[in-house]
């Protein structure tokens, strides 16, 4: 056998060194992962300025026409329009979000130096106040991101050169990869991706009970973008996105960073003031929200209260019931009445229910305050009296017309004070400024009480603007609806 001289011996050293360390030092699974997610989806890491459109649909039962027909495209939809500018923390984001009725709002919101400014472009729920907000530039990335596979894969790449703590498991038999990592709030999410090639397919929050579900990937102008997400809350499908345009941009439009002519800046923060009661006609009185957001009426006689509206919680209720109480402690509430059930005006039923008040309601509002999940625990402690188109109840007349927001809504008309209460047909700004979009509902509403030649002196809404005169409620609908 012949001799191997030192120069072989040496390259055989070298050669077995290298089998040895390879052996002993395979690459990880999460090298091996996290080197194709480089691959996929490194692109993200210089994506930082582009636009994004996008429609979403949150189909909810007690926020529809019919609270059995949520997935009616009646129901509504938002869309949006954003331009980010990751690099330089700016933003624009236009937003349109579409209700049963055709009720239309529209917001621009944008970033200046720590503030979020949004104004009303039709200026129907906040007129022509500007709001001012503070919010960090990764707040407003999260909401303007949070459906974009490759924004939530750039954040994982960082967490992982950062050496954030993080598991990676590879399935091959699923041809999947699931990396768990854990934040600094110690927050677990879990990301599943398909691989070769890799793709995104779903993010879990473990503290949120959320599930995004990313597919219908595409590859538009270069970038391969999940273009349909799904936001599942506790197993419940809450929100579907669709991704309808992504271009990358240069710069954020200076055009839009700006607030238009006309609108106008408050000087101070508004002082949230203390609910109060306050008479508004004989026998009949006023309680607002603190934050000026909600109203509700109630109104006494001999014996008996009847409260108007339990929106939101039963936080609002049980403020509004000792609000009562200490005015007229000999008395009792024996009736709470809304006017349709949308969740953000039946919230704070709960509360009256369980001090045995007796709910008024169309029967079709009946039905689905019955249907609402939140109340199946306690919906045997609920008592109901339905109203009648045309009733009068203690000089308070109920109509329930038909109309294009919910199935089942009524409005009361206080005969003797010519006020009406009313939720959801009629919204006028704090400011009384004219709205410049007005929607179906609106106008059936507006048709309904001149068809019924109701005598008007004052429009009180749950929502916000509690002093609606018959002036602006018909200047608002001239001015819609003479035009063009
Ligand atoms: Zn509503």
């Amino acid at each position: 056998m012949r001799k191997i001289n030192a120069l072989q011996k040496i390259t055989l050293l070298i050669f077995a060194l290298i089998i040895y360390s390879s052996c002993n030092n395979p690459k990880t699974t999460s090298q091996i992962v996290f080197e194709n997610l480089q691959k996929e989806y490194g692109f993200s890491e210089t994506l930082k300025k582009f636009r994004v459109k996008y429609k979403s649909i949150s189909p909810f039962s007690h926020q529809s026409y019919d609270y059995k027909h949520p997935e009616d495209p009646i129901n509504g939809y938002n869309t949006s329009t954003t331009e980010i500018d990751l690099e330089n923390e700016q933003f624009y984001s236009h937003n349109k979000g579409f209700y049963p009725g055709e009720f239309l709002f529209e917001f621009f919101h944008f970033q200046k130096d720590s503030l979020v400014i949004s104004y009303d472009v039709n200026g129907v729920l906040i007129g022509k106040q500007v709001e001012v907000g503070e919010d960090t530039f990764s707040n407003v990335k999260k909401r303007a991101t949070s459906f974009l596979d490759f924004t939530n894969v750039s954040d994982l790449l960082t967490y992982q050169k950062q050496g954030d703590s993080i598991e990676t498991i590879l399935s091959k038999e699923k041809n999947e990869a699931v990396i768990k990592h854990m934040d600094k709030d110690s927050s677990i999410n879990i990301y599943t991706f398909k691989m070769n090639p890799t793709q995104l397919l779903s993010i879990e929050s473990k503290a949120k009970n959320t599930k995004t579900v990313f597919s219908n990937y595409k590859d538009v102008n270069g970038i391969s973008f999940a273009h349909s997400v799904d936001v599942y809350r506790s197993d419940n499908l809450q929100r579907q996105y669709v991704i309808e345009e992504l271009n990358k941009i240069t710069k954020v439009d200076p055009n839009k960073l700006v607030i238009p002519e006309g609108y106008i800046v408050p000087n101070k923060e508004k002082v949230q003031e203390q609910s109060k009661v306050i008479e508004i006609a004989k026998n009949l009185y006023l309680i607002t929200t603190p934050d000026g957001g909600r109203n509700m009426l109630f109104k006494v006689t001999d014996k008996s209260i009847t409260v108007f509206g339990a929106p939101i919680s039963d936080k609002v209720s049980k403020n509004v019931i000792s609000l009562i109480e200490d005015k007229f402690p000999n008395k009792n509430i024996d009736y709470v009445y809304v006017t349709h059930s949308h969740h953000d005006h039946i919230g704070g039923l709960n509360a009256y229910a369980q001090q045995n008040v007796t709910i008024l309601a169309d029967s079709y509002t009946i039905e689905a305050i019955k249907a609402y999940p939140r109340f199946e625990k306690d919906i045997n402690k609920f008592k109901f009296s339905p109203i009648r188109h045309n009733q009068i109840l203690n000089d308070v007349q109920f109509f329930i017309p038909k109309n294009s927001h919910s199935l089942g809504q009524s409005f009361a008309y206080f005969t003797d004070s010519q006020i009406i209460y009313e939720g959801d047909f009629l919204e006028v700004p704090f400011d009384n400024t004219i709205p410049t979009y007005m929607s179906k509902v609106e106008k059936e509403f507006v048709e309904f009480v001149r068809k019924e030649k109701l005598k008007i002196k004052r429009i009180v809404g749950n929502h916000r603007n509690a002093n609606i005169s018959l002036e602006t409620m018909n200047a608002y609908y001239d001015s819609n609806t003479t035009k063009k």
